[in-house]
């Protein structure tokens, strides 16, 4: 889509002009601006992944997640502040039970040009069209293997066909991008790349690799699971899949194409140099703290500030001010992990 006349450059929106009415932006002392706020619903999941919560999620009598009219507030505030694209995600954000009413809310936030979701496909080809309906238009589907064997083995339940079945109802549905996350296993999938190219010829489907990222709970596994996407990377440009050039809003994957092939890769290679410079995202969990990254030392409780309307300004200069905490870049590559256990906890 190109820039229409008399919009803000930016925001691709009409100016905001009006008396004592100040424009504010996300922005951190680096120079970075982040226009995309993952928020994350519930920390609930019904699968065990392997490398996320081998042991399934266990309640820990503190599920008050955020309700209906607190993430209205909060989306709000970030709207006002410049973000534009909105993804849901958790845990496994459509097992709560009032997750289309959280859709259509926030794609009907003023300011909210894209909403996305990340999901592990439970029920997909069912409620697909209630996703769509509700204002979502990007999807992203969790299927680690092709072989509905090991994605057993990996995710503890045997709902392939219906993750596939999903993604395929997405596309007749009309969704704008359909998106399959892979996460790399060294010995558990890294075969698999050629049928998943094979999978893609045809369809215009994006599969992002993940480089397995330590997190608090995993690092035994880590160690033995690791797979640089390096060696994806290598694999693909001998192929002749290029790179192409990052889009704005884009999330965190180097895209690759290919003229063969109607469908993409992205590769996330969080460990890579200079991974964090184009960061554009931050994350809001579902108890609603604000976490400036995946790996942050510490969360910025928003929550009090959510249980009315008249706090909507100083919400917004409490997210203003937090930006100031920003670190340059995680510190994985150190093996520091920050507070993070699992990413279901903070809405990977
Ligand atoms: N339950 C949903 C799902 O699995 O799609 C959404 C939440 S899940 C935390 C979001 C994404 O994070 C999934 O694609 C999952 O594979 C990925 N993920 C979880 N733990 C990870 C880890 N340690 N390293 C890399 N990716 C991870
Ligand atoms: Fe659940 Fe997603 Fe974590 Fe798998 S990756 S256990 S589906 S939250």
């Amino acid at each position: 889509m190109g820039l229409k006349p008399g919009l803000c450059v930016e925001t691709q929106q009409p100016p905001v002009f009006g008396k004592g009415l100040k424009v504010k932006t996300l922005e951190d002392s680096f120079g970075r601006k982040f226009p995309y706020l993952r928020l994350s619903v519930t920390d609930v999941c019904n699968f065990r992944c392997t490398y996320c919560l081998p042991n399934g999620y266990q309640k820990t009598g503190k599920e008050q997640f955020l309700t209906l009219p607190e993430i209205e507030r909060l989306v709000r505030a970030f709207a006002k502040l410049g973000t534009w694209k909105i993804r849901l995600t958790g845990g496994e954000p459509t097992l709560r039970p009032d997750f289309v009413d959280i859709a259509r809310l926030v794609s009907n936030t003023p300011g909210i040009r894209k909403l996305a979701f990340t999901t592990n496909g439970y029920k997909l080809p069912e409620k697909v069209q209630s996703y769509y309906d509700a204002g979502l238009r990007a999807i992203n589907v969790s299927i680690d293997s092709l072989n509905p064997a090991n994605f057993h083995d990996i995710t503890g339940h045997n709902r392939f066909q219906e993750a596939m079945d999903g993604v395929h109802a997405a596309l007749d549905t009309g969704f704008e991008a359909v998106k399959i996350n892979a996460v790399l296993l060294k010995g558990q999938n890294d075969n698999e790349l050629d049928s998943y190219l094979e999978w893609i010829k045809n369809i215009p489907v994006s599969i992002r690799f993940i480089e397995l990222m330590q997190t608090g709970d995993n690092q035994a596994y880590f160690k033995k699971y690791h797979l640089s996407s390096d060696v994806i990377k290598q694999k693909l440009i001998t192929q002749g899949w290029q790179d192409t050039e990052r889009r704005e809003g884009a999330g965190p994957a180097v895209e690759y194409t290919h003229p063969d092939y109607k469908g993409t890769i992205g590769l996330i290679a969080p460990y890579a140099k200079d991974f964090c410079k184009s960061c554009n995202r931050l994350r809001v969990t579902a108890r609603g703290d604000l976490r400036l990254c995946l790996f942050g030392e510490a969360g910025f409780p928003l929550r009090p500030l959510l249980q009315d309307d008249s706090q909507q300004e100083e919400l917004q200069d409490s997210i203003m001010k937090a930006m100031q905490f920003k670190r340059s870049s995680h510190f994985l590559q150190q093996g520091d992990t920050g507070i993070t256990p699992h990413l279901a906890s903070v809405g990977g």
